[in-house]
């Protein structure tokens, strides 16, 4: 994917820039990232991923030069430099250190930012999940790039020309490989609370303030894959897709009983995103 990169005070085409040995990422997964969507310089709910950010910086005790306004600045900069209209941004916080030791005391910062051309379109079609055992660890919460169970998972998922995993441990549904997931179960919608075992999705946030706004009562409690089969609905969330409804779940034919709510919670999440672009476009 061609693309533009910030690595640590200079700027550089994506497929230029090389990561030195010494960035801890490439060792032990020590970084945290952010995913966000961007138009001309502004960042969407640019807020809501830095505070996320700045949260996990602080569970792990990663170094940040910078502070919110002065990384966002950056942010802004680098978009502008790459002069990509629409964008995926991705934000990684490592750390370094000369010699590979677990410990990460006494480490300094070490930030990448690209920029590589995107487009969030709006989709009424129905998406498809396998389901797969989620075999990550406790620290799900935090945005790192531990990653390796997703990418199995994920891989599986692309096997079998599935859009996604959705993840549980044991019974109870977690969240999806690289997103989260909810269910429409008799108007009310449910969806895993936010805590160690599933990350706290920007756009999970905006699809229970959207049930507020369809006034769809909601529940933060967890699910079992069997109550997920049987619901009325099941809606899968993350920047990088916004709101899709699902259609199949390990090729069964799933939901399509609640399909107007469904599809009205959708469209808030992607109207949010639309109105942002018209407002930024233009500038
Ligand atoms: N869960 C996981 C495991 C993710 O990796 C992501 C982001 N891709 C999400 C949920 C969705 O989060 P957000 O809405 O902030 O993109």
């Amino acid at each position: 994917m061609s693309g533009f990169a910030y690595y640590n005070g200079e700027f550089y085409p994506l497929d230029g820039l090389s990561i030195p040995i010494t960035n801890r990422a490439f060792y032990f997964g020590d970084a945290v990232y952010e995913v966000f969507l961007g138009v001309g310089e502004a960042v969407y709910q640019c807020e809501e991923h830095i505070s996320r950010l700045f949260s996990n910086l602080r569970k792990l005790s990663i170094p940040l030069l910078y502070n919110k306004e002065e990384i966002t600045a950056l942010i802004s900069h680098t978009m502008k430099k790459s002069g990509i209209g629409e964008s995926l941004v991705y934000l990684q916080v490592s750390r370094c250190a000369k010699e590979r030791r677990h410990s990460a005391l006494n480490t300094a910062h070490d930030l990448l930012i690209t920029v590589s051309p995107y487009s969030l379109k709006p989709s009424e079609e129905r998406i498809s999940l396998i389901t797969h055992d989620d075999l990550r660890y406790y620290y799900c919460d935090i945005k790192t790039v531990n990653l390796l169970p997703s990418v199995i998972a994920s891989t599986e998922a692309e096997k079998a020309k599935a859009d996604e995993a959705v993840l549980h441990r044991g019974d109870t549904v977690t969240e999806c490989a690289h997103s989260n997931i909810a269910i429409l179960k008799g108007n009310r919608l449910l969806t895993h609370p936010a805590n160690n075992l599933i990350l706290p999705g920007i756009t999970r946030k905006n699809l229970l303030k959207a049930c507020v706004k369809e006034r769809v009562p909601f529940e933060e409690r967890p699910f079992t894959v069997s109550e997920m089969m049987e619901a009325d609905e099941i809606i899968v969330t993350s920047t990088t897709r916004a709101g899709r409804l699902v259609g199949k779940i390990d090729g069964k034919s799933v939901g399509g009983r609640a399909t107007d709510c469904g599809e009205s919670l959708c469209k808030i999440l992607y109207e949010q995103f639309a109105q942002f672009k018209q407002q930024n476009l233009t500038l």
